[in-house]
């Protein structure tokens, strides 16, 4: 890279420190990895300690302060990436190439390893290859993909349907199944605050003695109010007391209201913002400009999950349309006090960044390590600035509201859970895809639509969720019920539901940043006893541990991920105990490590047969 490249790339990015992550995104994406050489001229020209820098990069799994392979291939490992033979496919893919799994070839053409979920679970298995998705992986595809690397193809000459990715929209409705007009929310609402003033749809008394200019946004956050919606992220908080803090919350000198999108939908089974952002970005972006427009923001951010960077063309040329139609910049459609731009942040394949305090860390060029809370973003986010962060399908349903109003929205679902739902469906089913209900369908309902038979359980809202038996299937997806982000992966009655949990188990072990103590310990001894079970070395006093660890990580861990980390064990081992009981093979402890067993292939290579030698024993003498 030249220096001049290098000058472009700090160009773009206001040479702001703040920006760091997306300098190095776009440093790596030129020269494949992150050099010490580039690590130097960043220090001096952003005036950051190298230590800043190094360790901001070395948290992102998909920025590489290693040289990677030319190709860097990454399969996707999600639970049902394994139900469609993912594993035997990369064994495939290593072979062919002559590579082992997770590291470099010699020559550095080709690297393998695994990735948690790359949000194809509806067309999986998938991979990734230097950040691109390839679908619908299959024998045949691995065979052809390995002929190409070794004749190192670029990857614009390689097959463009193997990067097609689908939406697989199922079932529309309110919201998938509009035919969104760019700007016609905005519209809709002006039209509204101009023709009925204080009388709009849900008039309130206190509108009446409101400045000119304020009526309209609170018009804005009246609708969303009286609609009843809450977040689609899974935790369901009223959107509108969100909204209301951040309007409410006292702006220093200089300082910014922000809003964020949180399109950082990493939960393995959830791709629902994938299809939003794909064909319904501008309801998205017009819902981010309402939203803004309501708490008196100018400045927006979408925070793009990095396994969806080959989006972000396609997001900037939408933004770029808007920004020429006058629905982003200044004086927004001729609306006074409505100015408010949105910049795209990629992300780099870090989990823990969907919560909304690492994510605005992430944002804000640093590691995505949760905050301590209070105080909470509404007040102190962005560079300490009030911020919103909302979902995706929340940014979405604002546009809805606004263009048919509150009272039309609250009316579809159900008394605490207004409006629809999309839901991510994958695994054993006929078709998998995107399916959206009113709240209220149950569980039995969803898997009706998507020609599940023999189903032994769902797991609804992803690893973190719940793990939903035949007997519950009549529950409810709806706040009051089953709260969900997204996700409805479906087991039948061939799958074993303890290496399901096992799966989860591994995933949150992987993805823990490491900040606290017992999540970091915690889910790592939890993946341990798993795979002690596993492994045929299971005893009553497992369960005991897992109930233990459990408690210390409700307790005591700092964020979400700490607390719901045992939750798929702990619902497997109540709903599908003997799946756990054929695994108590011994009555007794049995310690994890086998010594005799790590020692045989040693034996094995020396010649030796002197089995149990290091206890001393006639076999063998241990000194
Ligand atoms: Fe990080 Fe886990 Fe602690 Fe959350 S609970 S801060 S993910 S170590």
């Amino acid at each position: 890279m030249s220096s001049a490249s290098l000058e472009n790339i700090l160009r773009k990015y206001d040479g702001s420190p703040h920006n760091l992550l997306q300098i190095l995104r776009e440093v790596q994406e030129a020269e494949g990895w992150i050099s010490p050489e580039r690590v130097a001229e960043l220090e001096q020209a952003l005036a950051m300690p190298r230590s800043k820098i190094v360790g901001a990069a070395s948290f992102y799994s998909f920025l590489h302060l290693e040289p990677v392979g030319h190709y860097r291939i990454l399969f996707s490992d999600n639970i049902t990436d394994r139900m469609l033979g993912n594993q035997a496919l990369m064994e495939q893919l290593c072979n062919l190439l002559w590579v082992e799994p997770g590291k470099v070839s010699e020559d550095g053409l080709v690297s393998v390893t695994t990735t948690s979920c790359t949000g194809m679970c509806d067309q999986g298995p998938a991979l990734l290859v230097n950040g691109r998705a390839i679908t619908r992986v299959d024998a045949a595809r691995i065979e052809a993909l390995a002929e190409r690397v070794r004749n190192q193809v670029p990857l614009a000459e390689w097959p463009a349907e193997w990067f097609q990715v689908d939406d697989n929209v199922r079932r529309r409705d309110i919201l998938l199944d509009s035919q969104f007009e760019p700007g016609s929310a905005l519209r809709a609402l002006h039209a509204r605050v101009e023709t009925q003033g204080v009388q709009a749809s849900n008039p309130r008394s206190w509108r009446e003695g409101l400045p000119r200019g304020l009526v309209g946004p609170a018009t804005m956050l009246d609708e969303v109010k009286h609609a009843n919606l809450r977040g689609r992220g899974g935790a369901g908080f009223t959107t509108a007391l969100k909204w209301e803090a951040c309007r409410n919350a006292p702006l220093a000198p200089g300082q910014d209201r922000i809003v964020v999108c949180n399109a950082d939908e990493g939960e393995p089974g959830t791709f629902k913002d994938r299809v939003l952002l794909t064909s319904h970005a501008d309801m998205v972006f017009e819902g981010m400009t309402l939203a803004a427009y309501a708490v008196g923001a100018r400045r927006g951010f979408l925070y793009l999950r990095g396994e969806y960077r080959y989006l972000l063309e396609h997001l900037e040329g939408v933004l770029a349309r808007r920004r020429r139609d006058h629905l982003l910049g200044h004086n927004i459609l001729g609306i006074p006090g409505a100015d408010f731009d949105i910049r795209i942040h990629v992300g780099f394949g870090a989990y823990v960044c969907g919560e909304e305090s690492a994510l605005i860390e992430s944002l804000e060029g640093k590691r995505g390590t949760p905050r301590n809370r209070p105080p909470f973003p509404v007040t102190n986010g962005y560079l300490d600035q009030p911020t919103i962060v909302n979902n995706v399908e929340t940014f979405a349903a604002t546009s809805l509201i606004a263009l048919h109003g509150g009272e039309w929205y609250r009316n579809i679902g159900t008394a605490q859970s207004a409006g629809s739902k999309i839901l991510s469906v994958s695994g054993d089913c006929e078709r998998p895809g995107i399916y959206e209900f009113p709240f209220g369908v149950t569980v039995a309902e969803v898997l009706e639509a998507c020609g599940a038979r023999d189903t032994q359980a769902v797991q609804v809202s992803g690893p973190s969720g719940f793990t939903i038996a035949a007997h519950e299937f009549e529950r409810k997806i709806c706040f009051e019920d089953i709260p969900t982000a997204g996700a409805f992966m479906v087991f039948d009655k061939r799958r074993d539901m303890f290496e399901v949990a096992r799966n989860f188990v591994h995933f949150f072990a992987h993805e823990s940043c490491g900040f606290c103590t017992p999540c970091r310990v915690g889910t790592s001894l939890l993946r341990n006893l798993m795979d002690k079970l596993h492994n045929g070395q299971g005893s009553p006093y497992d369960f005991q541990e897992i109930e233990r660890l459990n408690h210390i990580l409700q307790a005591m861990s700092h964020c979400g991920l700490g607390h719901s980390a045992c939750n798929p064990v702990l619902d497997t081992i109540e709903k599908f105990r003997p799946a756990y009981e054929a695994r108590m093979v011994h009555r007794d402890f049995t310690p994890a490590f086998d010594l005799d067993r790590a020692l045989s292939q040693a034996r094995q290579m020396t010649g030796r047969d002197d089995e149990m030698a290091h206890f001393g024993t006639e076999h063998g003498d241990a000194r």
